[in-house]
């Protein structure tokens, strides 16, 4: 493999790949966020300016409504995936106290740290393979135990995984769920929703959560669905119902446009995925299988090589990567995912996470695989 010559500022090219942490915006929402930015009025203030800027959400929530084939008055907007899944799970224990929690070992630390504070309601944690599949027999048990105490339960499981990418059987996991009474289900659509369409009249799920910044919308917006016989209380207590407070009539708009413009053209990117592992497959192990995993995602392991360093190796290069999931990569804890999938806390503290956009080019991936296996190299000798 040809060398790149290190510390020659020349030869460095800027490459992202990071957008399971983040997304450029998109073109059409720039355009959005402009044609409304001098509409301030509050949205709900009852004259016509007001007026104006309420029709901007009703708007957003139409075309999101379309797109997901649910109602619109079934879209809440919140300030992120973490407060849609904190208004979903606790909003769902605060209405049915004593119902009992089920997620998987695999969850986002906003839900799996949520319910460990919520310890007096009977909680239970799906265990996944090692290619980070959760197990389906484990689940059905866990709700028969649960529903022969005749308990109300809330579900709760990542559509895919933030990490590894891995895509959970979601229709499977419902046709199990539809077949209990009084089992409610939740899943954290983050990572699932920019790459495949999500058709809410076929695949019952009872709640979902979504954020802008994965899809091309801004920072500090998310949504919630939550299926019209689902009855939740509030956690943020104001004037707006389910969810208090002004509504971020700005970052609506956008979420809007993002979720309209999703286009589920994936072929490329897994084409451009399996180039680049393939150029790095003699060097390190891929967590989990190319099957059932997000067209963006390439998580290996690297032996011998802390993943930090690598990771910041290739920042001096130009090449930004996570280690583990960006929400995680500051505390020094190996990955709780990587080690539920049964890899030590060595390989799962050597794992990098490729997260590539639409738009990358072979030129660019082949600069990625050597400035990586440089980095790997130089680390390994040190
Ligand atoms: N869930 C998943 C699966 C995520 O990847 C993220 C973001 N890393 C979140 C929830 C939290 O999203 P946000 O930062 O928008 O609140």
């Amino acid at each position: 493999m040809a060398k790149i010559r290190i510390g020659i500022r020349g030869d460095i090219m800027d490459v992202y790949l990071d957008t399971a942490a983040s997304t450029p915006l998109l073109q059409s929402v720039k355009d959005k966020l402009l044609s409304i930015l001098d509409i301030y009025a509050n949205p709900s203030s009852l004259h016509t300016r007001g007026q104006q800027a309420s029709s901007i959400i009703e708007e957003a929530k139409q075309g999101i409504s379309s797109k997901l084939n649910c109602n619109p008055e079934e879209i809440y907007f919140t300030s992120g995936a973490t407060m849609s899944n904190n208004q979903a799970i606790l909003g769902f224990i605060k209405r049915h106290p004593g119902c009992a929690m089920v997620t998987s070992c695999i969850e986002h630390d906003d839900i799996y740290l949520m319910i460990q504070d919520y310890s007096y309601n009977l909680k239970h944690l799906i265990p996944c393979d090692t290619n980070g599949f959760l197990d389906l027999d484990s689940l059905k048990e866990c709700l028969d135990e649960l529903q022969s105490k005749e308990r109300t339960i809330l579900l709760s499981i990542q559509w895919a995984n933030n990490e590894t990418g891995v895509i959970q059987d979601m229709e499977a996991i419902c046709d199990i769920v539809n077949s209990y009474p009084d089992v409610y289900i939740h899943t954290d659509a983050t990572q699932y929703i920019p790459y495949y369409p999500i058709d809410l009249s076929f695949i019952k799920v009872d709640m979902l959560s979504c954020s802008a910044q994965k899809i091309g919308g801004l920072k500090g917006t998310g949504l919630l669905y939550v299926r019209n016989n689902v009855k939740l209380s509030p956690i943020i207590y104001g004037d707006q119902g389910l969810i208090g407070g002004t509504e971020n009539v700005p970052g609506i708009a956008c979420i809007g446009e993002a979720v309209k413009s999703i286009s589920y053209s994936n072929e490329k990117l897994i084409e451009n995925r399996n180039y680049l592992y393939h150029k790095l497959r003699n060097y390190g192990t891929l967590v989990g299988s190319l099957d059932n995993r997000l067209p963006n995602n390439l998580n290996m392991i690297f032996s011998d090589v802390r993943g930090e360093e690598l990771q910041a190796f290739m920042s001096d290069f130009g090449v930004y990567v996570s280690t583990g999931s960006a929400c995680s990569s500051h505390t020094d804890k190996p990955s709780r995912t990587l080690t539920a999938m049964g890899y030590s806390a060595d390989q799962a503290n050597s794992s990098i996470r490729f997260s590539l956009g639409k738009d990358i080019t072979k030129e660019e991936l082949d600069y990625v695989a050597i400035v990586t296996t440089n980095g790997i190299d130089a680390l390994r000798q040190k």
